[in-house]
């Protein structure tokens, strides 16, 4: 028997194969009706339904330490607690609802009365909201949704994983991670390569082959393999070892700092083992994917201080507030709308909510005094150069030297020369430039080759970006996940870039990369690239260019 071959996009290198664990789809909402011919039958459920939760809950709890075992005691706690049985089971004979919809209801007040308590208490409010998707999942008899608990080495196989999800999986249980959508610069594909874990997202027709016992996945080239025997356990490999002195400079001597993009303390001590020059991207909203409130001004300089404490003196790029779309942070939820990738995201959230910027500012100020390190900040998602001026006049009220923004939009781009008056440095989003640029969501893999960061029509835009900062003198970087690509590395620095920006498991091959490659070279695979007729092409056409003269 054959095994079966199925091509997805790699988005996090490296080989790994074992036995797949699914995670579950979201639970849609569940309905009002029909109403049960019994209602006090219906009731009864409930109670049963609470218990068994309790208990899977209590077992984990028992094989778990630390933090996750208070954790899962307290859910287990909630789930067996008698005012939310006694409530549901109310909904049901008192308005003859279905048991998981009275479920659903009874919960939901309890989650509006805790986040109205606050503090301590709306941290719970994701506790809740937990417990009671287990429970409705028990009573309709369905897998409850999320990452289950792992016992051993798997892969992860889902239709698509929230960023909080991913940031929360475990590396070294974790082997791999499929996806059947998703695209290559989500965040879940951001946080996966941040992990080291191999991941192939746009995996079409993963999940209708049928029972998937192991997969051998190839996060480089985006084949996944569904063997037909049984699977051995290979922990990640990701072939070839470059070696990089730390210094990031061309054969020829022109300096472009390597940096890397973080979004934690245990990253950012990663990123400096890993030799990082500084820190070129720190998103901020990542510390707060399940914060249910504003943290306080302290408790952001406290979690800022601990991503800069490894960068004395060193020059890290702390991005103000990324909220929206894919990253929704519950404490600055917007009104529903019907695109929220074009909707009131990253710095518009600011406009009308000026005061959770100016705490943020005040609070990376204080975080730079206490390590030291050379903090600049740079505001998301700015559309226009007014914008870009009101950002960094508050920034600088707040006592920040350096402001910058990111050019992500395309406005932004085509307005360069006019964005460049207003700040000290830009940084392109290549991630999101991309998807607003061929109005295609990063998070849907039916469009994923729309946002391949080898489309000539991005590179002309980063063209125009590199062509200004260099009239006006100015620093222009870029973080988006374009910069973690060797080849296309030394094409953005033909196009005029002046630092580049990635996860720290790409900053050797980067670094070593362009140590071999001379800046006319870069600019020679640049005019290559911009000039191609589609990525494969541009692909090819820059790596012609970039090797026929390696350095001595
Ligand atoms: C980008 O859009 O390229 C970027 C670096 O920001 P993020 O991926 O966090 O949206
Ligand atoms: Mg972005």
């Amino acid at each position: 028997m054959s095994s079966t071959r199925l091509k997805g996009v790699g988005v996090s290198a490296g080989r790994a194969s074992g036995p797949v664990v699914q995670v579950a789809d979201p639970l849609p909402e569940p309905a009002s009706t029909p109403a049960p011919t019994d209602p006090a039958a219906e009731a009864a459920r409930i109670r049963p339904a609470t218990e068994a939760v309790a208990a899977r809950l209590t077992e984990r709890a028992e094989a778990a330490s630390g933090d996750a075992k208070a954790v899962l005691e307290t859910t287990a706690a909630m789930a067996a607690d008698p005012a939310l049985i006694s409530q549901a089971e109310k909904l049901v004979t008192g308005r003859s609802l279905p048991a998981a919809r009275a479920v659903h209801e009874a919960a939901e007040t309890f989650a509006t009365a805790l986040a109205a308590a606050g503090g301590y208490m709306a941290e719970r409010v994701r506790d809740i909201r937990d417990v009671r998707d287990r429970v409705v999942a028990e009573l309709l008899g369905v897998d409850p949704p999320g990452v289950p608990a792992l016992t051993g080495p798997s892969v992860l196989v889902a239709r698509d994983l929230a960023p909080a999800d991913t940031a929360g999986l475990d590396p070294s249980k974790v082997l791999a991670l499929v996806t059947e959508e998703g695209g290559p610069t989500s965040h879940t594909a951001i946080l996966a390569r941040a992990l080291g874990i191999p991941a192939v997202v746009a995996c079409t027709g993963l999940l209708s082959v049928g029972e998937l016992r192991g997969l051998v996945v190839d996060g480089d080239t985006g084949v996944v393999e569904v063997p037909s025997g049984r699977v051995e356990v290979l922990a990640a490999s990701s072939g070839r070892k470059a070696v990089w002195n730390g210094i990031g400079i061309t054969a020829d001597g022109s300096r472009v700092k390597v940096l890397a993009n973080v979004g934690s303390a245990a990253d950012a001590r990663a990123a400096a083992e890993a030799g990082a020059e500084g820190v070129g991207l720190f998103r901020t909203e990542f510390c707060y994917l399940s914060a249910t409130n504003e943290p306080t001004v302290e408790e952001q300089v406290k979690a800022y201080s601990a991503v800069l404490a490894p960068f004395p003196g060193k020059q890290v790029v702390v991005r103000t507030l990324d909220a929206g779309a894919d990253k929704p942070l519950a404490f600055l939820a917007p009104e529903p709308e019907p695109n929220p990738a074009l909707g009131v995201r990253g710095l518009r959230v600011a406009f009308t909510n000026n005061g959770v910027l100016d705490r943020q500012l005040e609070a990376i100020a204080r975080a730079a005094e206490q390590t030291g390190a050379e903090v600049s900040v740079m505001a998301p998602m700015v559309a226009t150069a007014e914008e870009a001026d009101w950002f960094v006049k508050r920034a600088r009220a707040a006592g920040l030297r350096r402001a910058g923004v990111m050019i992500e939009v395309p406005a932004a781009a085509l307005t360069a020369r006019e964005v460049f008056d207003a700040v000290d440095f830009v940084s392109l989003g290549t991630n999101d430039l991309a998807q607003y640029t061929f109005a295609a969501d990063r998070q849907v893999g039916a469009v994923a080759a729309l946002n391949d960061p080898w489309q000539p029509a991005l590179l002309r835009l980063i063209a125009l970006v590199g062509k200004a900062a260099t009239e006006v003198g100015k620093p222009a970087g870029v973080c988006g996940e374009a910069a973690a690509d060797p080849h296309l590395a030394a094409v953005l620095v033909g196009l005029g870039v002046t630092s580049l920006s990635m996860n720290a498991a790409a900053l050797t091959r980067v670094g070593a990369g362009l140590a071999e490659v001379h800046s006319d070279q870069c600019q020679l695979a640049a005019k290559a690239a911009l000039a191609a007729h589609d990525p494969e092409h541009a692909r090819l056409a820059a790596r012609a260019a970039l090797t026929p003269r390696r350095a001595h």
